[in-house]
């Protein structure tokens, strides 16, 4: 017999997302993430995935896996500090670090799990957090987890950054200061103000935390937002994510040496969770080698992220402040947003409605996220949907 406390509290919590409207329902597909799914049986143009590259469906990638696990096995069988690592897992870190142009690198199960790691092994009671309000939810996490104070600055606002920097700093209360923010974000896709976030740091001897699961594999030649703006040196910290652009699944954490072996010896994932599989390290590897080698596919995201963006603006959509591939719709209101996407499911475009509490109330959203593995057919497909979907509607 199962307890009274658990079943009346899943009761009354799934009833009270239910009432909200906050009750998801889970897709299911029948096959490859690529930009057309199988869902029901239909086809249907795929613009909610985070496979930016198209590579987790690369041929390269599905090759190096199946070598890889039938050399290795299946999986790496203990922690990385016990036996779990294989010089697989060394030389995917080595190339990494080539690749991010910083002096090691990292590698865990997922990004989740990096800020799951990383910041409550250098972060703890004694310190503070400066986090942006933005920040995704394994920032939250990772700060609640170290402990530190958490301050929130205004979402990407310097002088309120700045601010609260000189008020933590002044007040002699913490030993250490750290300012954590997301590269890219990932509901707008605006970029984090870096040059100005690392002045701010170097005023006020911030350590400085960059959460770059959106903007690896997509600037900065494919380096990421730091590589971007130059700052590789002045930046302790990058977080990336082997999931996204990269097309498989792990994270790593970039940054100097000595902090890299202190987050070997420390973070917890790192020694409590076994390590990555064979199989998933080699198709990573065979990924970052296509991004070394070859910039065809950054170029594409691009040019079909512009095309989306320039078609759906030119029919009088609000498709905000966005400075990356990302391509918000801003509807607004959040039943007319969730009625917008059933229409465009229903016309065969798969494009999720994002809603409060999300992101801010009267700001509902379609996010479509275009691939470089889309054609120009494809998207001009798209774009005709909009077309007479928002027309039926009335909302161009
Ligand atoms: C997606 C995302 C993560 C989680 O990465 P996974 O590899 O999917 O666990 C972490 N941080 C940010 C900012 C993200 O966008």
């Amino acid at each position: 017999m199962s307890s009274q406390a658990l079943d009346q509290f899943l009761n009354s919590s799934i009833e009270e997302l239910k009432t909200k409207g906050l009750y998801n329902v889970i897709d299911t597909l029948q096959g490859a993430n690529g930009p057309v799914i199988r869902i029901d049986g239909r086809s249907l143009i795929n613009l909610s995935s985070n496979n930016y590259l198209g590579l987790a469906t690369d041929h390269r990638l599905i090759e190096a896996s199946i070598k890889a696990a039938q050399t290795y096995g299946a999986g790496a069988g203990a922690v990385r500090t016990i036996n779990g690592t294989m010089d697989l897992h060394v030389e995917l870190e080595e190339k990494l670090a080539r690749f991010k142009k910083t002096e090691a690198i990292i590698v865990y199960q997922s990004g989740f799990n990096c800020n799951m790691a990383a910041i409550s092994a250098v972060m703890d009671q004694h310190d503070a957090i400066l986090s942006d309000e933005l920040n995704h939810a394994s920032i939250i996490d990772g700060c609640r987890l170290s402990r530190a104070k958490v301050i929130r600055f205004k979402h990407s606002d310097m002088n309120d950054l700045r601010q609260q920097a000189k008020e933590a700093k002044e007040s002699g209360q913490y030993r250490k200061i750290m300012v954590i923010t997301d590269g890219v974000f990932s509901m707008d896709g605006d970029i984090a103000k870096l040059p100005e976030i690392v002045n701010i740091a170097e005023e006020f001897d911030l350590i400085t935390y960059v959460d770059d699961a959106h903007g690896s594999g997509v600037l900065g030649a494919g380096a990421g937002t730091v590589k971007h703006f130059e700052l590789s040196d002045r930046i302790d910290f990058q977080i990336g994510t082997l999931s996204k652009a990269i097309g498989v699944v792990g994270g790593y954490v970039a940054g100097k040496k000595q902090l890299i072996e202190w987050l070997k010896l420390r973070s917890r994932p790192f020694l409590f969770s076994t390590s990555l599989p064979p199989a998933v390290i080699a198709s990573c590897s065979a990924s970052v080698d296509i991004l070394m080698n070859d910039q065809e596919l950054i170029e594409k995201l691009w040019e079909n992220g512009n095309h989306l963006k320039n078609g759906l603006s030119l029919l009088g959509y609000d498709v905000g402040q966005s400075e990356t591939p990302i391509t918000p719709c801003i509807i607004g209101d959040e039943v007319t947003t969730q009625q917008f996407s059933k229409r465009l499911y229903e016309e065969g475009v798969y494009a999720k409605a994002i809603l409060f509490p999300t992101v801010p109330k009267g700001t509902g959203r379609i996010r479509n996220m275009p691939t470089a593995a889309h054609t120009r057919e494809m998207l001009d497909q798209v774009i005709s949907v909009y077309e007479n979907v928002g027309k039926e509607m009335k909302l161009i």
